[in-house]
């Protein structure tokens, strides 16, 4: 259920891995908020999906057109060196600037008072492109892509850099970067599937609003072109080829924004507080149990002190908005939260009472990007907070990331465990079903 509150929105804090919720449990005291842990470690696995047979599923779900993903590689940069493998086209709109059967050397592009410089010589036109043939890589500031090199201005000095490039290819460079080299074949297949369904998500979605699919970083997908790939997530890719998640009754299915997090700590949480959704997917509602990511790193994380003047610092670094508040007085949990107790608001509480209210995951990336330096170790939100005077004290933390979805520690474990890739994401998407593209 949405709440009708006034929020302010992530903004340029927008992030698909936002972490968030801490967690109160019902009458906690004075400000501290408790994961009720004894009643998560009391619940029962999850049943398995009644239809927990391999997948599927030849139903078609319409894909975009083209199947090509444009990934931001850089949103401001003044200055790139590009240069191919193979036989190449350089073209500015409709224009070709240059072209060879041969591949082309490197050479240094810049943008200077809105004006294109290849190796210095001006360029006319506002949008360049550099590609290569199908079995060629542009290599950009020593990074190789598959595809299109696309260079748009930003402003008179600056320029972003984006990478269009098929969509099996983009998901073959995000494995290698999302899961350790040493993982399960059938964890990296639920990756697959996962990354796979939330690359077409943002395509139909935000996508249609900007020039670009996705970052090519935490805000999305982690992506590093060709030279992440491995064999194992090439296998992955293509061993799943074409596969997708959806919800919905048959004949009306949907794909869904699959969140996917590093350690969920115990439990996941809804995707409702994580960003608005156009729509409540049961698949993404969270509540889903898992001990299979125990044995991660941070599984279980130390306390985290983070003064409230460095916080209020870091919240109007990146909201302006929370400047108006003066200082923050008070980290105010909204409840009830969740069913098992996690916090999905926070009121920032200024000097004079006034409050803005916050996503506690945004509170975190906050935090994160602008806050000092022992906010590093806050890696979610599935934590206690106390109110020590001065200072906000972030105890009994669990899990790392926003634990929205498949938990990727879990799914390790639960790969490792014997399970296939389709009984894993059956478990933490619950309801939904795999389908095949056309
Ligand atoms: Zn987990």
């Amino acid at each position: 259920m949405r709440r009708t509150v006034s929020i302010l929105r992530a903004g340029h804090l927008g992030s698909k891995r936002r972490c968030w919720r801490s967690a109160a449990a019902g009458a906690a005291v004075l400000g501290v908020m408790l994961l009720a842990f004894g009643a998560i470690t009391s619940c029962q696995p999850p049943p398995r999906h009644p239809d927990a047979s391999p997948p599927p599923i030849a139903r078609p779900v319409a894909s975009p057109a083209g199947e090509v993903v444009r990934v931001r590689l850089a949103d401001s940069v003044d200055v790139v060196h590009v240069a191919t493998t193979s036989s190449y086209r350089l073209s500015s709109g409709q224009a070709l600037v240059a072209s060879g059967q041969l591949p082309m050397g490197m050479r240094e592009i810049r943008w200077a008072a809105s004006q294109w410089f290849i190796d210095g010589r001006p360029v006319a036109g506002s949008k360049l492109e550099i590609s290569t043939d199908a079995d060629g890589l542009v290599t950009c500031d020593a990074r190789s892509f598959r595809g299109t090199i696309v260079l748009a201005p930003v402003d008179a000095q600056h320029f972003s850099i984006d990478n269009h490039v098929p969509l099996e290819g983009y998901l073959a460079g995000v494995l290698a970067r999302e899961l350790p080299r040493s993982w399960h074949e059938e964890a990296y297949k639920a990756q697959a599937v996962a990354a796979r369904t939330y690359v077409l998500y943002e395509m139909r979605h935000d996508g249609r609003l900007r020039h670009f699919d996705v970052y090519g970083d935490q805000r999305s997908q982690v992506y590093g072109g060709v030279v992440d790939e491995t064999a194992k997530s090439v296998a992955a890719v293509k061993a799943t080829a074409n596969q997708v998640l959806v919800f919905g009754p048959p004949g009306h299915e949907h794909i869904f924004k699959a969140y996917y997090s590093s350690t969920c700590g115990g439990i996941s949480n809804p995707a409702e507080g994580l960003e608005p959704q156009e729509e409540q997917v049961a698949a993404l509602a969270g509540g889903v149990v898992c001990t299979d990511c125990a044995g991660a790193s941070r599984y279980r994380w130390p306390t985290v002190q983070i003064s409230k003047a460095a916080a209020f610092s870091a919240l109007g670094t990146g909201y302006p908005k929370m400047a108006a508040l003066g200082s923050l007085e008070k980290l105010r949990p909204q409840l009830p939260g969740t069913s098992w107790g996690r916090v999905e608001w926070f009121d920032i509480v200024g000097h004079d009472g006034r409050y803005e209210r916050l996503r506690a995951d945004d509170f975190r990336l906050a935090m994160l990007r602008y806050g000092p330096p022992e906010s590093r170790g806050l890696f979610s939100m599935n934590c206690t907070v106390k109110d020590l005077g001065s200072t906000l004290s972030f105890e009994d933390g669990r899990g790392f990331g926003h634990s929205v979805g498949l938990c990727q520690y879990g799914a390790q474990g639960k790969a490792l465990r014997g399970m296939k890739y389709y009984e894993i994401l059956y478990i933490y998407y619950p309801g939904a079903k795999i389908m095949k593209l056309p």
